[in-house]
């Protein structure tokens, strides 16, 4: 299998130890790492899940919010919060022992709203340049991340990553081959 001969060094993105990818797509040095990294993925989410419905409950008529509120608005930490308040860059109010409420309108001048949990980035549209200047041709990308051709036209269907041919010559937009390999040993 073409396959075998792709060779990348990545750090693993849960302990950080080296390991040689078996594939573009691996992250992690082992499964217990991959099951880590799940669990880590899956409980920011529930943590985002939490936070959104502490949002959708905030009247939209009030101004002044709870910290918690604020910090499920904004995602901004209750120190952070009171450093403001201290400084005098946000109004709030005490309605009682440890009560503070803080101006929402304020801090949305301040701070971009949190991500919700589950909005999922729109695909970007992709402006390749098929110019020779931006591309590198197939003899190039094998040569320059120690592949054989076809292990790079392997690649390249793969990720649907476009192509030109002139004369002899199939070239592929640099950007795009860089990103796939990104962390392969050159
Ligand atoms: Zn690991």
């Amino acid at each position: 299998m073409p396959a075998a001969k792709f060779k990348i060094v990545r750090k693993c993105k849960v302990c950080g130890e080296p390991f040689k990818a078996k594939t573009i797509e691996s992250w992690y040095c082992s499964p217990r790492c991959s099951k880590i990294a799940w669990k880590r993925n899956k409980d920011e989410e529930l943590r985002m899940q939490k936070l959104d419905e502490v949002v959708k409950k905030i009247p939209k008529s009030k101004d002044y919010i709870t910290v918690p509120e604020a910090y499920a608005l904004f995602g901004i930490s209750k120190e952070t919060l009171y450093r403001l308040i201290r400084k005098g860059a946000i109004s709030s109010v005490n309605v009682g022992e440890r009560q503070t409420r803080v101006s929402k309108e304020e801090l949305l001048k301040l701070y971009p709203l949190r991500k919700k949990a589950l909005t999922k980035s729109k695909p970007v549209a992709k402006l390749y340049s098929l110019e020779p200047k931006d591309c590198y041709t197939i003899g190039e990308i094998a040569k320059k991340y120690h592949l054989d051709d076809s292990t790079v036209y392997l690649h390249i269907r793969k990720y649907s990553i476009p192509t030109r041919q002139i004369g002899n010559f199939v070239y592929a937009p640099k950007k795009e081959i860089e990103n796939i390999y990104k962390g392969a040993k050159q």
